[in-house]
């Protein structure tokens, strides 16, 4: 099961060293895969902190070049020779506040793959999409430029859009139904299994009950994983069977 945690555009240097000193230890020898994503300029304190620990870290998200004359952005490669491991990509933040649209983020994703990153692809439907019945449309679209990706170094994080920060978590029955969908797009576009996470409100509470639903390959957990101890509380839910995929 991969457990991926996004702070977005929280935490500070101490915070991260008080987080890793809590989590690392708890995380020895554990049957998941775990990843930080904090943000971009928290990166190499969290590469130094977890060298050699059960907890890789990620951005949440990079350019679709080497380099160039993109003031603001951070290249895929400069954050692989850092020792990141892993980016978010198209998350629903990127695409409502930021202008992602489905072509920026397959670019983005292609050159973190070039570059060496695993993507975590995210996708989901607005309120709005979802009470329209478009729910699958929706994924049918988004998934549909994931064709050219690796699928070996690809996790799709289906992530409701009403779910994401709300406290309004899907229900296991929509959870199972976006998931299914998602796996027979993507063994259709790549060839291959790819696995899916449930992203939106995961909390202790309710992340026994999401993360054994079937379809369900671990959590991208925003609010909850700022906390080290309700992160890991996220963590010992999931099932151990499957463990690191
Ligand atoms: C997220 O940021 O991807 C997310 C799912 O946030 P939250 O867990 O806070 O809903």
């Amino acid at each position: 099961v991969l457990l991926a945690a996004n702070w977005k555009m929280y935490g500070s240097p101490s915070q991260l060293a008080a987080y890793c000193e809590e989590l690392l230890p708890k995380l020895e020898g554990g049957p998941h895969q775990v990843v930080l994503c904090p943000p971009f300029p928290l990166l190499p304190q969290a590469v130094m902190l977890c060298a050699g620990s059960e907890l890789a870290v990620g951005a949440q998200n990079c350019h679709w070049a080497r380099e160039g004359a993109f003031t603001g952005e951070v290249s895929p490669y400069l954050l692989a020779e850092m020792g990141v491991s892993w980016v978010i990509i198209a998350h629903s933040e990127r695409r409502k506040l930021f202008g992602e649209t489905d072509d920026t983020a397959l670019a983005r994703a292609k050159a973190a793959q070039e570059a060496g990153l695993s993507v975590i692809f995210c996708v989901g439907e607005t309120l709005a999409e979802r009470e329209g019945g478009e729910t699958l449309s929706v994924l049918q679209r988004q998934t549909a430029v994931l064709a050219g990706l690796d699928p070996q170094k690809l996790v799709i994080a289906y992530e409701p859009v009403w779910a994401i920060g709300t406290g309004h978590n899907a229900t296991p029955a929509q959870v199972a139904e976006a998931h299914a969908f998602i796996h027979e797009r993507l063994q259709e576009l790549t060839g291959q299994a790819v696995p899916v996470l449930y992203g939106g409100s995961v909390k202790p509470q309710n992340a026994g009950e999401l993360l054994a639903t079937p379809g369900v390959a671990g959590a991208l957990v925003g609010g909850a994983s700022l906390d080290a101890g309700s992160f890991f509380a996220i963590i010992q839910a999931a099932p151990v069977a499957g463990a690191k995929g």
